[in-house]
């Protein structure tokens, strides 16, 4: 298409088709066996609106460039794909080095944000978002990176929502608008997730919180859970996220 340019570093360069779900990931979940992915979207209150379920391998996506995904994004997935391994035996975020922990945070917005463009459901991201991962480098600022374990599953699964922000109180924040200042997004690689929160408020007045001593914290902290749980679905762990004034 004319015009459009990287999502990521914003040149207009000619852009590629890009799996939404790398191929290498679909045959470490899958197997010989053909995966299946399903995507959700829930409100506010966690009820899935709608599920999208698609053969991985035919779900693509043009918004990125081939000098973005031929270099970074590569690069990005074979320093994640040696750590996965060891993220199934043992997910507690102490047991990977720093660099290790960025790589996790960069893989998993990198994958939320392009997920979440697949999607065509209403933008919550702001352009300005994936500009800030340009070229692998920086994570975005107020996102929080967590994972724990879920019930075992051969397909990929992952849900975006927004933050169920019911400690909000303050007055002077009647203007949010938690549909469009807040971001989550959980991802399912057999029986791990990965997920990160987001939002879009001023970070002195809030924070966002892991409120569920059963996550695990990687971004932008190391700090394990305390309580060892299997989520039986992802939408219950989007809950241990919330948004509360500093
Ligand atoms: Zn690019």
């Amino acid at each position: 298409m004319a015009g459009r340019k990287c999502i990521f570093c914003g040149t207009p360069h000619a852009l590629t088709r890009e799996h939404v779900l790398p191929v290498w990931l679909q045959e470490y979940v899958g197997g010989d066996e053909p995966g299946e992915f399903r995507g959700t979207r829930a409100n506010f209150f966690g009820m899935p609106l709608d599920e999208r379920k698609a053969s991985p391998n035919s779900h693509t996506l043009k918004v990125v460039c081939g000098e973005c995904n031929n270099g970074w994004m590569s690069r990005l997935e074979v320093a994640f794909s040696a750590i996965l391994p060891r993220l199934e035996m043992d997910i507690n975020p102490r047991r990977f080095s720093k660099t290790e922990r960025a790589t996790i945070a960069k893989w998993i917005v990198k994958t939320g944000i392009i997920a979440h463009l697949s999607s065509n459901y209403r933008r919550i991201l702001p352009e300005t978002f994936p500009i800030s991962l340009s070229r692998g480098q920086a994570i975005p600022g107020r996102v929080r990176v967590f994972g724990g374990n879920v019930a075992e599953s051969k397909s990929i699964r992952w849900i975006q929502s927004n933050l169920a922000s019911t400690v909000l109180s303050r007055s002077d924040l009647a203007s949010f608008d938690p549909l469009k200042d807040s971001f989550v997004f959980i991802l399912s690689i057999r029986k791990v997730f990965l997920g990160f929160g987001w939002h879009d408020l001023n970070r002195n007045a809030m924070n966002l919180s892991l409120n569920d001593s059963s996550l695990h914290q990687f971004y932008p902290r190391p700090q394990p859970a305390q309580i060892s749980k299997v989520f039986d679905d992802l939408q219950m762990a989007s809950f241990g996220l919330s948004l509360s004034p500093r």
